[in-house]
């Protein structure tokens, strides 16, 4: 397609007049400005297609172009667009009566806008229940280095990416950092279960009975596809109840199929006290996100004082028409059998990608369901991160080739070097090979 004056004047247009997520000074100049999208493939102003390799941020798991999800959200602002949740109305009822049903257990939901949000409200709630139950000294958060959970002051404290942090400083107050277990690097863990152990002690030193919760995503995603061994979680949870504290268990890129499961936390046999979500809640057509509490939790709340009430609203949360939307993705996912696919195709990603890990700078590739990191390094015996201009390289040459591929990115602690892979779960077999092919090509030629 012909670049026109139109095309030229809107990229100058947004040079000029739009922050970005993430820009700085050295950002690249490039933006793609996306006007169509099909199934897992969007358009540039330029009619450049590419493969959406990251569904977005994470986020639209059914692929893009969904009519029925447009039109389920149109015929509910026809309806009724627009109720608070300090009342009630249908969509959010019936989605609430569904993703309890998703989630395998008994829980109660709380909605709001972003995943942020719904960390910060799973923070304030096992924050106050502990004092509900007259435990008034619990008030800290533990979770790990390298996991993200969210730009406002309270999730940006649980992050454990100092880079994300230190301008912004001080957050939140009360929140605690453990190393991540991550198999590649510490393969011990599988045996020992160290990285758990190390929370245990934690707990300990800081008086189990100022301890409110642990949060952690089942699997680190932004921070790099980092596996846990498969007992982790469990006995996570195992620590948490011999000190009293709740899990949280943030599902805002592992849920929804993501993993190969309706929950990432699903993988590792426990069932969280809160779990969080967003993302492909919606898919992102609209913004919407969850706190889901187990009844007990919601129950120290009831017939407490008025002045116990949980002090807690937002304008938007629950939006009807993102609610709506939200029940008919569900659908969709469950029509289309797409958590299925999801751990099907990882598993075969997995065995496709055998062979790359020959390549002298592949130290590892990893993944559950749609959702795979390859890690680059240096050498294979020292495991040292390759630099960060050799794996740009391979996100640009993927770029070129028409796939848009992912990277961590902490600059500060020296792991910027694991490309991260997340499609869209509806990928056809033509895209998936179209996936594996580039990222072999783009891996060859380093
Ligand atoms: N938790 C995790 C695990 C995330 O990946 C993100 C966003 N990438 C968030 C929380 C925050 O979600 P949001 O951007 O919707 O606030």
């Amino acid at each position: 397609m012909q670049v026109t004056e139109g095309m030229k004047s809107l990229q100058e247009t947004d040079e000029k007049y739009l922050w970005h997520a993430m820009k700085g000074a050295s950002a690249n100049p490039s933006n793609l400005i996306i006007n169509k999208a099909e199934g897992a493939w969007v358009t540039d102003i330029n009619g450049n297609r590419y493969l959406d390799g990251m569904s977005g941020l994470w986020c639209v798991n059914v692929g893009y172009g969904r009519k029925e999800l447009a039109k389920a959200a149109y015929e509910q602002l026809e309806e009724m667009p627009y109720f608070p949740l300090t009342q009630s109305h249908i969509p959010a009822i019936k989605l609430a009566e569904k993703l309890n049903e998703w989630l395998g257990g008994d829980y109660v939901i709380f909605f709001s806008n972003s995943g942020s949000e719904a960390n910060e409200t799973a923070f304030k709630i096992a924050r106050q229940y502990h004092q509900q139950k007259g435990d008034y000294a619990r008030y800290k958060f533990i979770s790990r280095y390298r996991a993200y959970h969210g730009n406002s002051m309270g999730a940006l404290a649980a992050t454990g990416q100092a880079q994300r942090k230190y301008k912004y400083e001080p957050l939140g107050q009360g929140f605690l950092h453990v190393a991540p277990p991550d198999t590649y690097r510490n393969p011990e863990d599988i045996n020992t279960l160290s990285s758990a152990r190390e929370i245990d002690r934690v707990m300990t030193w800081e008086l189990s009975q100022t301890v409110a919760g642990v949060i952690m995503e089942p699997i680190i995603t932004g921070g790099g596809i980092l596996m846990p061994p498969d007992l982790y979680m469990a006995k996570v949870k195992e620590i948490c109840e011999d000190h009293g504290a709740l899990l949280i268990c943030d599902e805002v890129i592992c849920g929804f199929g993501r993993t190969g499961k309706p929950f990432g936390f699903m993988n590792y046999g426990v069932q969280p006290d809160i779990i969080t979500m967003a993302k492909g809640l919606t898919s992102a057509y609209l913004p919407l996100s969850a706190t889901a509490v187990k009844r007990e939790i919601y129950e120290a709340y009831m017939g407490s004082e008025d002045y116990d009430r949980f002090r807690h609203v937002n304008t938007f949360g629950g939006n009807p028409a993102a609610c709506a939307l939200a029940l008919k993705n569900l659908e969709i996912i469950e029509n289309e059998n797409l958590i299925e696919r999801s751990r099907e195709l990882g598993e075969r990603l997995l065995v496709e990608l055998e062979d790359v890990k020959e390549h002298p700078n592949v130290g590892d590739i990893r993944g559950k369901g749609l959702l795979l990191g390859i890690e680059f390094v240096k050498n294979k015996q020292t495991k040292e991160p390759i630099e960060i201009t050799k794996i740009n390289q391979v996100i640009n040459r993927c770029k070129e080739k028409g796939l848009i591929v992912g990277k961590n990115g902490d600059t500060v602690a020296g792991y910027n070097n694991i490309l991260q892979l997340s499609p869209p779960l509806s990928i056809t077999e033509e895209d998936f090979m179209f996936i594996v092919k580039t990222l072999k090509e783009s891996i060859a030629q380093l």
